[in-house]
């Protein structure tokens, strides 16, 4: 295999190298929108554990899978209005703003060179298959508290304190608590609460909380 100084992709052969080498920003990521890029670049050892890093960060409060196969995963913003988004429940919520934002990021499993000090287009020695994450977070607006969704960590663990018999109230107030500084952190509500006691059928267990949280 030949790799690539720049990135360290891999190619099979060296005309596969070539064209990559030749096209103009091949390597880079591709926001080319104009604003200060908050790149992201980042390497996993399987895509397992790039999706643990995409959930724990709460990446998907913010952003959506667009395109997903089992090497390759794509999110884009979830409240973009570039291309044609197939999610009907992204474009018919009317309530929900929408931008022309470039967001995304970008999974992908592959070949990456592992070599010390990679001389451009020379055969690769050490290369493993791995899963890079590349992208630009920079929205082109503000992530507004009313358009972030739950992440999955914090709906996780908002079902663990239900279960553990706590009350929506104590779960909001001690271990959700809105951080106020922080606009683009998003609250967790009395609603959320109850739909992931409704999802998770928690109701029977925590009738009793009901009563007392005297909603
Ligand atoms: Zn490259
Ligand atoms: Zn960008
Ligand atoms: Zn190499
Ligand atoms: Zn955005």
């Amino acid at each position: 295999m030949i790799h690539c100084s720049k990135c360290r992709k891999t190619f099979l052969t060296l005309a596969g190298y070539r064209y990559h080498s030749n096209k103009t920003n091949s390597c880079v990521d591709p926001c080319d929108f104009d604003h200060t890029h908050d790149y992201i670049n980042l390497s996993f050892e399987s895509m397992e554990a790039s999706q643990v890093c995409f959930e724990s960060n709460e990446m998907d409060r913010s952003f959506v899978t667009r395109r997903s196969s089992s090497n390759q995963r794509l999110f884009i913003c979830a409240q973009t209005t570039k291309d044609n988004i197939k999610d009907k429940r992204l474009k018919t919520n009317a309530s929900r703003k929408t931008h022309d934002c470039p967001a995304k990021l970008f999974f992908k499993e592959a070949s990456f060179c592992r070599c010390v000090s990679p001389v451009a287009g020379e055969k690769c020695e050490l290369n493993r298959p791995s899963v890079q994450i590349r992208g630009c977070l920079q929205h082109s607006h503000p992530l507004e508290r009313r358009n972030l969704r739950l992440s999955k960590a914090v709906k996780e663990d908002v079902v663990k304190l239900l279960e553990a018999g706590l009350t929506p109230n104590v779960i909001i107030n001690k271990y959700h608590p809105a951080e106020k500084e922080d606009p683009a952190s998003k609250p967790v509500t009395t609603g959320d609460v109850y739909s992931l006691v409704r999802r998770a059928n928690l109701q029977g267990k925590n009738e009793g909380a009901r009563k007392r949280d005297k909603f």
